[in-house]
């Protein structure tokens, strides 16, 4: 008879457990709902919010939105005059190709840096020839929470006089340096910085950032409930803002957290033939840690972690190609982007990991 205390098989190390902040520590927050009797429409909590996220990113104007998909969506809106195609990495997040065409845009799909995981200027460059129409924008995508080189962008859009947007949905613990082009992250419950659902608009652009915040609300602009841009409602409510307050509040010992974690990890993996992200765990950390697995060893790999129970993920998948909504957009040779995406394993990540459990996951690891 199958019996819990002496199964000697171990529980399944789950990928990633979220925390959000406890009821204790919204409760303050809350109370000041009570007084204010205010629930949206840009509250005192909302304010705050907003300022504080602007602070942690080195001082830049903020637009909170309803999450990252529609920051990325309202910041191409506000960027693109025209329709057009918007250059964006095979490699990432579905949400990436989803919030292009919500702005009126056709993703032209392009492959990725192996080293940096990331769409280069370089590349982006070399493609502008053989797209099938004029270019509207480019999309530029953080891999998995590495800070984009927003110089190396700037000077592309300079040049080229193409307006760049990033989506950098996992980087908000690692932005700095923000200019004209429009940094998009995500506040989901699985990102650094969860409200459950939210996003953010940052940029040095004080008008592009009052109209990306007047976009958020029906286009109103200043105190009349006049329609003066193309809009909708993408606002977050009073009761988000004070989820993403109080998780501010604890966000340096959760960054801590992740970087003693990173470094645990790190430690285990010398000498080993995977590899983690470029710079991680020195000069950034997020919710999240990635391995790229030599190709040869990626089916033994996977199966040692399933045997020994521990879940992994591709946070990306294949790349949005694969995907059946995206399968007919245009797009560039992806050799790169199919010997790549298979190989980046995300392994577990979260608070709950032992040192033990951390042993029984790198064991699996060559
Ligand atoms: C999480 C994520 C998004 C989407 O953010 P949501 O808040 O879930 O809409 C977009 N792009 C990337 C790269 C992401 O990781």
């Amino acid at each position: 008879m199958p019996n819990q205390e002496h199964d000697a098989s171990p529980a399944t190390i789950k990928v990633l457990r979220p925390k959000l902040p406890t009821s204790a520590e919204l409760l303050p927050y809350l109370e000041r709902i009570d007084s204010s009797r205010t629930y949206s429409n840009y509250g005192p909590l909302n304010g705050e919010f907003a300022r504080r996220l602007g602070d942690l990113v080195g001082g830049s104007h903020t637009t909170l939105t309803s999450n990252g998909t529609t920051a990325i969506e309202l910041a191409l809106r506000l960027r693109c005059d025209q329709g057009g195609h918007c250059l964006m990495p095979a490699f990432t997040f579905i949400a990436s190709a989803h919030a292009v065409c919500n702005a009126g845009l056709t993703p032209y799909l392009l492959e990725t840096d192996p080293d940096s995981l990331a769409l280069t200027p370089e590349i982006a460059t070399a493609a502008l020839n053989s797209v099938p129409g004029p270019v509207a924008a480019v999309l530029v995508v953080s891999a998995f929470g590495a800070p984009p080189d927003f110089a190396a962008w700037a000077d592309f859009e300079a040049r080229h006089g193409i307006p760049v947007v990033f989506d950098a949905a996992a980087a908000l613990t690692s932005l700095s340096g923000i200019g004209q082009q429009p940094v998009c992250v995500s506040l989901h419950a699985t990102k650094t910085l969860g409200i459950g659902e939210g996003g953010a608009i940052f940029c040095a652009d004080r008008t592009l950032m009052d109209r990306a915040t007047a976009m958020t609300g029906f286009g109103f602009v200043g105190q009349e409930r006049l329609s003066s841009l193309r809009a909708g409602n993408y606002r977050i409510s009073e009761y988000s803002a004070a989820v993403g307050l109080a998780g501010l509040d604890g966000l340096p010992m959760r960054l801590e957290e992740m970087r003693e974690l990173t470094a645990a990890y790190a430690s285990r993996l010398e000498g080993k033939a995977v590899q983690l992200q470029r710079g991680v765990g020195i000069d950034w950390v997020t919710m999240t840690l990635n391995v790229i697995v030599p190709a040869a060893d990626v089916a033994a790999t996977l199966g040692r972690l399933d045997d020994a129970k521990v879940e992994w993920r591709r946070w990306w998948g294949l790349g949005c190609h694969k995907h059946p909504a995206f399968k007919d957009v245009p797009m560039s040779d992806l050799s790169v982007t199919d010997a790549l995406a298979p190989r980046v394993i995300g392994l577990p990540f979260h608070a709950d990991l032992s040192p033990g459990d951390l042993d029984r996951v790198t064991g699996c690891l060559q």
